[in-house]
């Protein structure tokens, strides 16, 4: 039978590779080639990183629309021709995460971060939790509040000597991936690198 594309639902007629690896394909060339595969290099608080595509719009919808209007279905695409090449590149690292805030992943139904990037196999550390905390900014009796989003840690943890894959779905600014840098090297990580679906562009005034 005729494997199916998850983007467009047309039926994927020629499959000989994947029928010789035995694996059902899920892409067809068309939708792949959209998607438009970069591997584009980066550094965050001197840590490698990798943003396997663009972020253009078509990669923007997709995202949106496992994430946002829960399709699940959606989860294996973003990884799916790449799968044993990062399972050689990351052999020995443990994966992390990097949070959401509970509540969403209760309404989704899933975390989206996990769900993309488990079929990399590797060993999960689930030591990272997002939480929103009402942070009072002043002394004053009205009790104005200031809402911070704080990541924190596993505190029983150590990373002692562990090479960590810290993961996330879309990078914008970065801030949520630099907190967890900080807070997994404080554990003693030895090695981390990052690995994202996509990275947002910069903003000109960014850029040198
Ligand atoms: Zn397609």
């Amino acid at each position: 039978m005729d494997d199916f594309c998850k983007i467009c639902f047309k039926s994927i007629t020629d499959n000989s590779l994947f029928n010789l690896i035995k694996r059902k394909n899920i892409l067809c060339e068309k939708c792949f080639s959209k998607m438009n595969t970069k591997f584009i290099p980066f550094k965050i608080g001197n840590v490698k990183g990798i943003s396997i595509y663009e972020y253009t719009d078509f990669i923007k919808e997709l995202i949106y629309k496992f994430k946002g209007c829960y399709d699940y279905e959606l989860k294996d695409i973003f990884l799916f021709r790449y799968l044993m090449y990062f399972r050689l590149k990351y052999h020995g690292f443990y994966i992390v995460y990097v949070p959401s805030y509970h509540i969403e992943d209760e309404r989704r139904g899933f975390n989206h971060v996990k769900a993309i990037f488990e079929s990399l196999k590797l060993k999960e550390l689930s030591i990272l939790k997002k939480k929103i905390a009402h942070k009072q900014s002043d002394q004053s009796s009205f009790g104005r509040h200031k809402i911070n989003d704080v990541i924190e840690i596993d505190e029983n943890i150590s990373l002692k000597g562990k090479k960590i894959l810290l993961v996330d779905d879309i990078m914008t600014t970065g801030s949520t991936l630099l907190t967890s840098i900080d807070l997994l090297r404080s554990k003693g990580a030895k090695t981390i690198e990052i690995l994202v679906i996509a990275k947002t562009k910069k903003k000109k005034k960014e850029e040198y």
